[in-house]
């Protein structure tokens, strides 16, 4: 059987640090689906649709990748596509808590689930699409931080908001 593993996500916009999680889990797994949070409770930049688009040019070249959206409970959608793994990414001891919490309930909500943390590239420790706003929102490059197109993707967006 095909080992498939969700990796879920704001992805508001995907950066360098998601890439190198994403990249990584898709040696380990037959398939990474990346999968968007349509987060109605959070006020996101870039709509569920552009972050989906941003997210399948940003990893065309990985053919076991597929780029999705979902709604509702993460265990709910993980079941409905076969998978049998959540990938999530740990920057710091910050992100530890929520993470233990979350997979703690995943694993209550279905046992045969399993959640992989995979630790973050150290040069990407530091990153979030957070952070990567702010920077963008005063006209700061952010080349380093986020491949090109989303870049762009971001002068884009912060222009049509002035
Ligand atoms: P954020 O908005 O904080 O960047 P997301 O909800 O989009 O986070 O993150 C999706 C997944 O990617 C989470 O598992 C998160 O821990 C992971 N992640 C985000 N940035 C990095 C990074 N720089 N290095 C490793 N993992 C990361």
């Amino acid at each position: 059987m095909a080992s498939i593993a969700v990796c879920p996500g704001s992805f508001d916009p995907v950066t360098l640090g998601h890439l190198d999680i994403i990249t990584r889990g898709a040696k380990v797994f037959d398939k990474v689906i990346v999968a968007v949070l349509n987060n109605r409770s959070k006020q996101p930049l870039f709509t569920v649709e552009e972050r989906v688009e941003l997210l399948k040019e940003v990893t065309k070249e990985l053919p076991n990748v597929e780029i999705d959206s979902f709604n509702g409970l993460l265990i709910d959608y993980v079941k409905e596509k076969d998978a049998s793994a959540i990938i999530k990414g740990l920057r710091a001891v910050s992100d530890f808590e929520y993470e233990m919490q979350m997979a703690s309930i995943n694993r209550k909500l279905d046992e045969d689930v399993e959640t992989f943390f995979m630790m973050t590239n150290n040069k990407y420790s530091y990153l979030s699409s957070s952070i990567v706003k702010e920077i963008a929102k005063y006209n700061a490059p952010v080349g380093d931080l986020v491949p090109q197109i989303v870049e762009t993707a971001l002068k884009g967006k912060y222009t049509e908001l002035k």
